[in-house]
């Protein structure tokens, strides 16, 4: 660059003048070649040092044509300028008197004082990179390259690898662009304000199960299609993944604004749409972070929103929330137990409790439920929060590995006593079911404690059935049923499963939710479920096992309805092994009548 702006400085000055740089004394002074300038597709304009006009090639006229009737040799540097912003040459200028005095003022200063080169956007979409140069003699050089084709492969590239193909909206990489180039340091109603909004769509999991895949994506499409029309220029909106979506509005600031934004967006999201045969109604949950009160930095920014999403979401469906920082201590107290988690499952100090499951006929032995203890944490902490907390954070695996191996050894230690355990249930999380190798896994640790597949049950929640990934699961599912572990859907009659669900997945027991057992003879319809589900396990050839059975009065409804199996604190608490010991050692239960 240095050399090329030597060679024109070289044909600027008269060339009886100085030499130009590079080429000293006891060289032969190379001349330009006539026309040489004529030529160049660059633009080039020469200026004295008073910021006069001493040399134009015609290139300029072509890049800047409505620049061009102003740079007439003596012209004033200003004046050019001054000229192109008049007619709308640079819309970075904009078109009202401050801003296009503001950026004259600051092209000027960038004349004065040469910089790196700058790209430059022209009226009608082109791009220049413009680059001064100043002499020894205060002559001022400048370059105009035309960079429009570059600046467009950029820029296509950069809208493909920001753009979510699904949706045509922006994903995660262009929404933490547009959250990095937020103004820092402003307040209040500063126009200059934002609002980050996340959202996502209630029993989208269900819509996807139910109506199949490609109706879950159409509804996607529906989304942005209908959120994009509320937005302006500048706003940013963007899918994240799975139903996820962020908007980044500019100018709100304040949690009334964002409400009134909010409600539009409800008003038009949360309208009835058709997908295939069925009418459905999308509902939102929503979380709100505002600039710059609840972040400055982007990722603090999107944290604050996220954790208002979660808040949001924990209350219940069709909710929004606003950051809070009282949220973020509770998710620092998460962060805490995630941590203290990961130390306890790798010291191996969690334990497991078993709950007996008896015959409702008769209240014989049947087997026991493995459920997860960490007993030596500060303070107990129930698998209820602590079992969401390693499912999250993907500390579920090692931790159900652990499970399943102090289960089989509690197992092969009742056998070596000459007890009759009968078989263990252990709980598994979806990411289990995920990984390809865990029937293998399952495989080996029973090989390893020498115990026959029939003797292992695994129990599996509603929510695994609906996984968008159903389809690898009812694999590793049809695994295990090949090998002879039989499968038990947890917590069964209060989620989305379809009796479609029963039929495709291979599943032998139902366990009914004991939200419904609770209320089991009170005749309400928790009552009629729980009696329907009992039916429905019959119908399919299944066992219907009853969950937190506490009274003799559920038991015995139980015993009329046909139920066969029975697990609660009425027919025996979690014990820890050497309590299951004694509880098998002591014998049979007696049946409540
Ligand atoms: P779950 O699998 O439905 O386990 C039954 C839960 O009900 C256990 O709670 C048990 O203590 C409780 N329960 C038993 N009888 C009664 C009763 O009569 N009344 C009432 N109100 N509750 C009763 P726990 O041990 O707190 O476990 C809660 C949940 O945590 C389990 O529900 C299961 O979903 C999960 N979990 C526990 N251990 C594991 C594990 O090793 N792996 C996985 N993935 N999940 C686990
Ligand atoms: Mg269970
Ligand atoms: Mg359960």
């Amino acid at each position: 660059m240095e050399g090329r702006v030597g060679a024109i400085s070289a044909a600027v000055e008269p060339l009886e003048g100085p030499l130009p740089s590079g080429v000293g004394p006891g060289r032969p002074a190379m001349a330009l070649p006539p026309g040489l300038l004529e030529a160049l597709p660059q633009a080039i304009l020469a200026f004295d040092a008073q910021e006069r006009l001493t040399f134009v090639n015609p290139a300029f006229a072509s890049l800047f044509p409505f620049m061009a009737a102003a740079a007439r040799p003596g012209a004033a540097l200003q004046e050019i300028l001054r000229h192109g912003v008049a007619q709308g040459q640079f819309p970075e200028a904009g078109t009202r008197p401050e801003t296009q005095l503001a950026w004259l003022a600051q092209e000027l200063a960038a004349h004065r004082n040469p910089g790196p080169p700058r790209e430059v956007a022209l009226a009608g979409g082109g791009w220049v990179e413009m680059q001064e140069h100043r002499g020894p003699d205060g002559q001022l050089i400048c370059l105009r390259s035309d960079i429009t084709r570059r600046r467009m492969a950029e820029d296509r590239a950069q809208r493909h690898a920001e753009e979510d193909p699904l949706t045509g909206l922006g994903n995660r990489e262009a929404l933490f662009r547009k959250l990095g180039e937020l103004p820092h340091g402003r307040r209040g109603r500063d126009p200059r304000s934002a609002c980050l909004l996340l959202f996502d769509l209630d029993d989208f999991k269900a819509t996807n199960a139910n109506l199949g895949h490609a109706a879950g994506d159409a509804l996607l499409v529906e989304i942005a299609r209908r959120g994009r029309a509320l937005l302006r220029g500048g706003d940013v909106f963007a899918r994240l993944g799975g139903d996820e979506f962020a908007i980044l509005l500019h100018g709100i600031g304040t949690p009334a604004q964002a409400m009134s934004f909010i409600g539009r967006l409800r008003v038009r999201l949360e309208q009835p749409l058709t997908l295939g045969a069925a009418i459905i109604t999308p509902s939102l949950s929503l979380g709100v972070a505002l600039f710059p009160e609840d972040g400055e930095a982007a990722c603090a920014l999107f944290r604050g929103a996220e954790t208002a999403l979660y808040q949001a979401k924990r209350q219940g469906r069709h909710g929004h929330s606003f950051f809070d920082r009282s949220i973020a201590a509770m998710l620092d107290r998460k962060a805490r137990l995630t941590q203290d988690l990961r130390a306890a499952i790798a010291a191996e100090e969690i334990t497991i409790a078993l709950q007996p499951q008896l015959r409702t006929r008769d209240g014989r032995h049947l087997g026991f439920e493995a459920l997860a203890r960490w007993p030596s944490a500060a303070h107990p902490v129930p698998p209820s929060e602590f079992i969401p907390v390693a499912e999250e954070m993907g500390l579920i695996i090692p931790l159900s590995r652990l499970v399943l191996r102090r289960a089989l050894e509690a197992m092969r230690s009742f056998d070596r006593l000459g007890l009759d355990p009968g078989r263990i249930a252990v709980n598994v999380a979806t990411e289990q079911l995920l990984s390809e190798d865990f029937p293998r896994e399952v495989r080996a640790a029973l090989q390893q404690h020498g115990l026959p597949p029939e003797r292992l049950e695994i129990e599996l929640t509603e929510t695994t059935l609906l996984d968008r990934s159903a389809d690898r699961i009812v694999q590793v599912l049809r695994e295990f049923d090949a090998m002879g572990v039989s499968i038990a859907l947890d917590d069964f009659g209060t989620g989305y499963a379809s009796l479609a669900h029963l039929t495709q997945f291979p599943v032998h027991r139902l366990k009914i939710d004991r939200r419904l057992v609770r209320s089991i003879e009170s005749g309400d319809s928790a009552s009629l479920i729980a009696r329907t589900v009992i039916g429905l396990a019959h119908g399919l050839g299944l066992e219907a096992v009853a969950e937190g059975v506490e009274t003799p009065a559920q038991w015995d409804y139980l015993r009329r309805l046909g139920c066969d199996v029975v697990q609660g604190f009425l027919p025996g608490a979690p014990f820890d092994v050497a309590g299951a010991a004694a509880h098998l050692s002591a014998g049979l239960v007696a049946p409540t009548e």
